[in-house]
């Protein structure tokens, strides 16, 4: 449960890895832009994956319907802090309902199909590494962009 030094860019490939099968079915074409110069993160690795998980989930998610799916993952560095940007070109979030997706049991999704805790758990996560989480979303392009410190 202790935090390890690991390299960010492998839970992120593990993590594709898991969804491989959701990625497939959605025929989601994955663009990675990864910064390879960046040093080891100190953090929680497992729960750092499952903000990974979460995130594209949900991207995967977003571009379910239209089958030209892009998933761009990118990583990078902004002082002290690493960065993971995940960007999906589905519809996007409508303003009313981007004030609430961080909100525990927010789904628009259906019954049985969303439980509208993944976003509640990254957040906590998140703010357990002394990071934050920001949403920018426009028709066709959503992205979500955590930050935290590498020594988390
Ligand atoms: P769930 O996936 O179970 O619905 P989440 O907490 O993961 O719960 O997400 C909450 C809601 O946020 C989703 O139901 C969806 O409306 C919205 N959302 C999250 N990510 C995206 C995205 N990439 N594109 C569009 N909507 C999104
Ligand atoms: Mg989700």
């Amino acid at each position: 449960h202790g935090k390890q030094y690991a390299d960010i860019h492998d839970g992120i490939r593990n993590t594709l890895t898991m969804l491989a099968h959701k990625v497939k079915h959605g025929n989601v074409q994955i663009d990675e832009q990864f910064d390879t110069t960046l040093p080891p993160v100190n953090a929680m690795i497992g729960e750092l994956n499952q903000v990974w998980t979460n995130l594209i989930d949900n991207a995967l998610d977003a571009m379910d319907a239209n089958g030209k799916g892009v998933l761009q993952i990118s990583t990078g560095r902004a002082n002290e802090c690493v960065k993971v940007t995940i960007t999906d070109n589905g519809p996007g979030i409508p303003e009313d309902v981007k004030t609430r997706i961080f909100d525990p049991f927010f789904t628009t999704k259906g019954v049985g199909k969303g439980t509208g805790l993944g976003l509640d758990v990254v957040t906590r996560i998140v703010k357990q590494h002394k990071g934050a989480i920001k949403v920018n979303s426009e028709p066709g392009k959503t992205s979500f962009i955590v930050e935290f410190p590498f020594n988390g």
